[in-house]
């Protein structure tokens, strides 16, 4: 018996839709199916309301995966430039904000009609509160039970998302079906999430509020330059969401406040050249005078430089340029921008990101064992794994 459709790829958000349109290009039949009550709500949240939708220097060395090979062919096939082409024959106006970042001028819904606008055109349907549930392997597909009736199938994407912001209408599912075909799910966590802290030094940091500046943070072996923002409720800005991706709970994290200083020498100098001047002096130069303020009095630094010993400017410059931070832990998958970990990569063919044994059970977007780093590249992968099934289911 002919299925109902050709494809159904489960989550109308940035990968399903993308996979949706090349399939439908292809001249498949193509059904998105999500329970949301609208589509795309996570690209309509991004960037702040404009949406980093790539980011023109992205390459694999910017994902984390257990199998950091695997992206690479995705990535290569549909390139930040290709999504660019696409955007601007949309004529969505864009900005490069930090290096190779791009945003909508105007705002996310840009990117979210552009795709809806896609699938009209490419003929692919797209039904809204309806829920995949049930899912059952047959002879010529797959069959799902939906809130509303059965569907079928030949080939089924997984579009699911991970586990980051439950109100968006994110849930484990694409993980149960991965589980439920006899894929590896490697163990997940929140990622380019905020850091909380312990309360001794919340109360500390408390004057710092509000305040960002650039730092050099590092974990891991892994660093970021980038700026920090202490907030009310621990540490954010994209330097440490960053780093949280690589953190993991008990680690500290060394934070430089002045990266582009040489502290210890600077300081030495100053001693020498203007003995009365103060650290505080020192660092209202170089950082945002209400944080330099702040966390001169936190540390207590009084006094003239003169009546430093070599010792207090060792102690000075150490505090500054490695800070040692230990996080309570992260705000978790409730603000989390990703869900790092997944479906193993092992199981899935680098190409069209087909089950190895099942080629016609597909893994896209942020449920495979893929992660960006902050800065347009998880909306890259979202797209080039979108277009490697899109081509293939
Ligand atoms: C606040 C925030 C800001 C971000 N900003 C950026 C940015 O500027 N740049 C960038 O590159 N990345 C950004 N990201 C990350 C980016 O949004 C994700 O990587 C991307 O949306 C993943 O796309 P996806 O299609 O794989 O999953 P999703 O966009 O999460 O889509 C999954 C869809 O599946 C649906 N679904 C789940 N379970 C079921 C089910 N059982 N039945 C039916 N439907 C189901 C969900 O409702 C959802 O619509 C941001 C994320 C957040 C949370």
């Amino acid at each position: 018996m002919a299925s109902d459709y050709d494809v159904i790829i489960i989550g109308a958000g940035a990968a399903g839709l993308m996979c949706a349109a090349t399939a439908g290009y292809r001249g498949r039949r193509v059904l998105v199916l999500d329970h949301a009550n609208k589509p795309g709500k996570k690209i309509l949240m991004s960037g702040g309301g404009r949406c980093n939708f790539t980011n023109l220097n992205s390459t694999p060395a910017n994902f984390l995966s257990e199998n950091p090979h695997f992206c690479i062919s995705a990535l290569k096939r549909y390139t930040p430039q290709h999504f660019l082409e696409l955007v601007e024959r949309h004529g969505i106006e864009h900005e490069e904000k930090a290096a190779g970042q791009l945003f909508c001028r105007d705002s996310a819904k840009d990117i979210l009609n552009l795709l809806l606008t896609e699938c009209e055109w490419a003929g692919a349907e797209i039904r809204m509160k309806t829920q995949a549930r049930n899912i059952v392997a047959t002879s010529d597909g797959y069959q799902l039970d939906t809130g509303s009736g059965t569907l079928s199938c030949e080939s089924l994407v997984v579009a699911c998302g991970g586990l980051s912001i439950p109100t968006m209408g994110a849930t484990g599912f694409g993980y149960d079906i991965a589980k439920q075909f006899g894929l590896e799910v490697l163990p997940t966590r929140a990622g380019l999430v905020p850091f909380t802290l312990h309360p001794e030094l919340k109360q500390q940091l408390a004057p710092l509020s509000g305040i960002s500046c650039p730092v050099d943070v590092s974990c891991h072996n892994e660093h970021f330059r980038e700026p920090m923002l202490v907030t009310h409720r621990g540490l954010s800005g994209p330097a440490m969401l960053q780093i949280s991706s690589f953190w993991e709970p008990g680690d500290s994290l060394a934070v430089n406040l002045l990266p582009a200083c040489q502290i210890r020498e600077d300081l030495l100098s100053l001693r020498k050249a203007k003995p009365q001047s103060t650290v505080g002096q020192y660092l209202a130069q170089h950082l945002p005078k209400r944080f330099a303020q702040a966390f001169n009095d936190l540390n207590g630094w009084t006094g003239p430089l003169q009546g430093y010993k070599n010792t207090d400017i060792d102690q000075v410059a150490s505090t500054l340029g490695q800070w040692s931070i230990k996080p309570a832990g992260t705000e978790g998958y409730r603000t989390a921008e990703v869900t790092l970990g997944g479906v193993d990569t092992r199981q899935l063919s680098s190409k069209t990101m087909a089950v190895l044994d099942q080629p016609n059970l597909y893994f896209i977007g942020e449920v495979v064992d893929v992660t960006g780093h902050l800065g347009g590249h998880n909306f890259q992968w979202a797209w080039a794994s979108g277009v490697a099934a899109g081509n293939s289911a």
